[in-house]
């Protein structure tokens, strides 16, 4: 199963991900993690990454695309994979397409979690994440067993910088002008499913998995 996670910025694309990556055992490939990893571990990528991201902007499309294209031709992506923060621009779709193409594969779904503005900003300003292990958790509606604590591996959890209000604002509109026309791209190509994100977690996860067949 080759997946695509869609929606906005605290939709719950993450949240989902990981629970289909157990239920389907397959990797959940986030793109946001992965600049977080490379930005922690200060690297060259980490570096250009974090200005665009602090600031609520795209990372640029030439920084992302070789690299999600050399993640999905790994060994652990041959059963399937699910991207999650990625694509989130045409170009970005299109270049996903071509490595496909050259790979002979498509992919199966875009699962569009649709979650409209006025729910975002409660969802984000609530949300702690793990900067170790990509663990997400909300301080309402998913609280780690221990406050403060990541389940997963016992790291602090923080608030990102990027999910304070002012850049969530700015989050929204670049998702609304780059990201939201993939909606259509994926609906032309007939392997959009849309699932009302406003949901609980647990219905939200049934109604994907529905979907998926
Ligand atoms: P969220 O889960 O809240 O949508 P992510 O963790 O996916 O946030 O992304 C955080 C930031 O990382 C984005 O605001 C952006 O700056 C950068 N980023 C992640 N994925 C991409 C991508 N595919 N293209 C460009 N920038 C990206
Ligand atoms: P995304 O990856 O789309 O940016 P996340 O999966 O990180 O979004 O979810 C954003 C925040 O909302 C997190 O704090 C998460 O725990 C919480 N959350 C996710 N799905 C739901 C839901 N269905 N109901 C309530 N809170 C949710
Ligand atoms: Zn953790």
């Amino acid at each position: 199963m080759r997946l695509i996670m869609l929606g906005a910025p605290g939709a719950g694309k993450g949240t989902q991900a990981a629970k289909l990556a157990v239920a389907y055992n397959i990797p959940h490939i986030s793109t946001g993690d992965i600049f977080r990893a490379n930005i922690k571990g200060g690297t060259e990528l980490g570096k250009k990454a974090k200005g665009y991201m602090d600031a609520g902007q795209l990372v640029p499309d030439e920084l992302v695309c070789d690299l999600v294209a050399d993640r999905i031709a790994q060994e652990d992506c041959t059963e399937g994979f699910i991207l999650d923060g990625f694509p989130r621009t045409i170009p970005q779709a299109e270049a996903l397409d071509a490595a496909l193409e050259k790979m002979g594969l498509k992919m199966d779904a875009a699962v569009n979690v649709d979650v409209p503005d006025e729910n975002i900003i409660e969802r984000m300003g609530g949300r702690r994440a793990c900067l170790k292990c990509g663990a997400t958790y909300h301080m309402v509606y998913a609280k780690p067993q221990t406050e403060g604590i990541c389940d997963k591996c016992g790291s602090e959890l923080v608030l990102r910088e990027d999910d304070k209000p002012e850049t969530v604002k700015t989050r929204l509109g670049v998702y609304h002008e780059q990201t939201q026309p993939l909606i259509d791209y994926y609906e032309k190509a007939g392997i959009l499913k849309t699932v009302d994100g406003t949901q609980s977690l647990e219905a939200v996860f049934e109604g994907i998995k529905a979907m998926l067949g």
